[in-house]
């Protein structure tokens, strides 16, 4: 019987050090996510923060291998955009998850990360990628992703657009991407703390915008903000579907009006209003 891969894994300091990759993705400069831009609610009387995900170093098997297993299992389920398929392949999604699921951290499954949420699937994280690139040959430009959660997917965006701006809604969960993030030292990634139903318009306009969390209906901020030519990508509740059963939407924005087109179903955490 194979073995199971066990972690912790090897740290891979390739991407702190700022050189290529093994799959060639040039990325990340040393700035410190700590110079990201203030929070958009008043940061006074926050809580303690959530203790941090674990932290491997050092020892067991490295964990590049895993990805690139996962990475080879993306693509056999159709994912082609080899850029999104590299960025796949460089975040360590074990970084993100609690010590005690870090052996499921790349099988295609979502995963409890506190408070409620969890860490979407490598699937849904690639397929929503790929969606928002859209074929492009460059890297997107501005972004703005609804729902940090833990930092993964945020993480993943910085390797395929100039800028990231990622709000998360709960206090918990901002501060605890915040570390995770850290040994990434992603300059391009700005972790915002607020409500991301109204997007952040400081940012706008953008390239594209991606919500980890779905809603009845695309908030009118985030259409807005989003640039002429530009593309989001969120699931929202299907109408008068049973249950909330949610649906992935691609909205273009167009000299011509907004195009909408709904995809598969998907199953993401719902879409709250407020901070807390
Ligand atoms: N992007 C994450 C997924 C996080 S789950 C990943 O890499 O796996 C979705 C997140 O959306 C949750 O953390 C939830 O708190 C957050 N969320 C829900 N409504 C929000 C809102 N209005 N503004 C900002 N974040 C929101």
């Amino acid at each position: 019987m194979k073995q199971r891969p066990s972690f912790p894994a090897r740290l891979d300091v390739t991407l702190a050090k700022n050189r290529p990759n093994a799959h060639g993705v040039p990325v990340v400069s040393a700035a410190s996510t700590s110079q990201a831009p203030a929070s958009t609610t008043p940061t006074a009387g926050r809580a303690k923060p959530m203790p941090p995900a674990a932290a491997p170093q050092g020892h067991g098997m490295e964990s590049s291998a895993v990805r690139t297993r996962m990475v080879q299992k993306l693509a056999a389920g159709g994912i082609s955009d080899t850029q999104v398929l590299a960025a796949m392949g460089a975040i360590e999604r074990h970084r993100f998850v609690d010590s005690a699921l870090i052996n499921q951290a790349y099988e295609d499954t979502s995963l409890p990360i506190g408070l409620g949420q969890t860490i979407s699937k490598p699937g849904v994280v690639s397929r929503m990628a790929e969606l928002l690139r859209n074929g492009h040959s460059g890297k997107l430009g501005r972004v703005l992703e609804i729902g940090t959660g833990c930092g993964y997917q945020a993480a993943v965006l910085s390797l395929l657009a100039s800028e990231v701006y990622s709000i998360e809604r709960l206090r918990g969960l901002h501060d605890r991407a915040r570390e995770n993030l850290r040994h990434l030292r992603l300059a391009n990634l700005h972790l915002l703390f607020g409500d991301g139903m109204q997007g952040y318009a400081k940012g706008a306009p953008y390239a594209a915008i991606i919500a980890a969390a779905g809603g009845e209906a695309v908030p009118q901020a985030w259409v807005d903000q989003l640039a002429m030519g530009g593309r989001l990508v969120a699931p929202v509740v299907t109408p008068g579907s049973p249950g909330g059963a949610q649906a992935l939407l691609v909205l273009d924005k167009t000299p011509q009006g907004v195009r909408q087109t709904i995809l598969e179903a998907v199953h993401f955490v719902p879409l709250k209003s407020g901070v807390a």
